[in-house]
């Protein structure tokens, strides 16, 4: 029996440690960024960052050639767990993203050169990246109908399209751009990845696109989600990023541990709205009683508790399952977190908020931040309903219609084959009679 839910003293330790260092570290600083604005974190940060270095968990996710612990995904996942409490904490580990996704992408694809002119760098802290792959023009959630197209010309490739949501692209350094190569061939294999400079001519970062996280228009900021147009980007063929048409390859590679990572960071978000509604409700009366008095209250915390552990659960097994039987045997159980995992965290939020009432809906509580936070997690790494249906196309798979069109499990049909199979005991109980 190898079932175990037990986790090692000495990843414990380390568990233990993160989760009072994020709390007494990192969590006083939230209060705080927008006062220190970016660099001002970071200058915040750099002490924290050693400390977690020395520890021997910075950017845990690379394998340890790179500098990280090569951690499987449950140990990972754990540690995500509590980094998610606070969107500042990836910080201090060296897993913020979008560059911890696009170290993996280069560390997994990368030629020598490549890792060398960015990946290192990028790990340093000395450049930022962005990933741009989604378009205004055409439906993220079907990244088989990109538009943007990337033309051999000689020993170079020339980039033409129009990009949105490349997250930080207006801070960074350098992109790396999904576009189509070879737009007759399968479908999965249309598409390759580069990576652009940002200053390279035709690279026109036109906007940071104001969202619900951040509702004012600015540009440059860190956590920006820019618009791009690339116009005759001309770019060597030495930018290509793994082979050509292996896009998608490389982005399930990256995307499928990434989920993983995400649904962990919620939990740790979830809880912390958790223990704030159950705080709430223990301490504000109306109607004659403490809001933890109320069945409807009483029914939030238990049913909260039900789908977070239920949540965790079948994350931790997601991830399990990636450590023993590699990403693609995993994909039902990554897109069933997926979605699921989105819905737990805004119906724990949402609850969470409610109970706060006016409190809960003003930026005096991080409730409202939150919130916001977690109606993006429901389409973006794909939307709820893709991942729903890959999970149901999967299971049909394991299903096929009756021939005679009559359900297995009907009654009628069954009573009389049994009557014909256990002829003898009917006759037999009957003549009793
Ligand atoms: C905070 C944030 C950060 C992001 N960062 C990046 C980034 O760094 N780089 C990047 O390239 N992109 C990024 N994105 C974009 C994100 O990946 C896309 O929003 C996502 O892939 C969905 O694509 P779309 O927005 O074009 O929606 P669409 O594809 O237009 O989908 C819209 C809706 O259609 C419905 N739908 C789609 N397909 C189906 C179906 N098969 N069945 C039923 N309903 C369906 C769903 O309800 C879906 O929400 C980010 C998005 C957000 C919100």
């Amino acid at each position: 029996m190898a079932w175990d839910f037990s986790t090692e003293p000495e990843f414990q330790e380390h568990l233990d440690w993160m989760r009072e260092f994020v709390r007494e570290e990192i969590w006083p600083l939230e209060t705080l960024v927008e006062e220190l604005e970016y660099d001002g974190l970071m200058r915040a940060m750099a002490p924290l960052q050693e400390r977690v270095r020395e520890r021997g968990l910075w950017a845990a996710h690379l394998d340890p050639e790179l500098g990280g612990q090569g951690f499987g995904q449950v140990k990972l996942g754990l540690m995500h767990e509590i980094l998610g409490t606070t969107p500042i904490a990836p910080f201090a580990f060296g897993n913020a993203a979008p560059d911890s996704g696009n170290s993996e992408i280069l560390a997994l694809a990368g030629t020598t050169e490549q890792k060398d002119r960015y990946l290192h760098p990028l790990l340093a802290g000395d450049l930022k990246s962005a990933f741009s792959m989604t378009e205004p023009d055409s439906a993220g959630s079907d990244p088989t109908l990109l538009k943007t197209r990337a033309v051999r010309d000689g020993d170079d490739y020339v980039i033409n399209g129009h990009k949105w949501f490349s997250s930080n692209a207006s801070i960074a350094d350098f992109l790396i751009v999904m576009a189509v190569t070879d737009p007759d061939a399968r479908s999965y294999q249309r598409a390759s990845m580069f990576i652009v400079d940002v200053d390279t001519p035709g690279v026109d970062i036109v906007r940071d696109v104001a969202t619900m996280e951040h509702p004012q228009e600015s540009f440059g900021k860190y956590g920006n989600h820019a618009e791009i147009r690339y116009e005759d980007v001309r770019i060597p063929k030495e930018a290509l990023l793994g082979a050509e048409g292996a896009g998608f390859l490389i982005a399930q590679q990256r995307l499928y541990p990434g989920r993983i990572h995400h649904c962990m960071r919620w939990l740790g978000v979830s809880k912390r709205a958790f223990d704030m509604l159950c705080e709430r409700a223990l301490s504000r009366e109306s109607h004659g009683s403490l809001l933890s008095k109320k069945q409807t209250v009483r029914n939030w915390i238990a049913d909260s508790a039900a789908q977070m552990d239920a949540a965790r659960l079948m994350t931790l097994h997601a991830a399990w399952k990636m450590d023993t039987e590699g990403a693609a045997a995993a994909r039902r159980e990554i897109s069933l977190i997926k979605f699921y995992g989105a819905g737990v965290l805004h119906d724990v939020v949402d609850r969470a908020l409610q109970v706060h009432g006016s409190l809960g809906y003003s930026t005096d509580m991080p409730l409202e931040a939150m919130y916001r936070y977690a109606r993006a997690a429901r389409f973006y790494d794909g939307p709820d309903e893709v991942h729903r249906e890959s999970v149901a196309r999967q299971i049909l798979r394991g299903y096929e219609a009756p021939a005679d069109g009559v359900p297995t499990e009907h009654v009628p049909t069954r009573r009389a084959a049994a009557r014909e199979r256990f002829a003898d005991l009917l006759e037999v109980v009957t003549s009793n009679d």
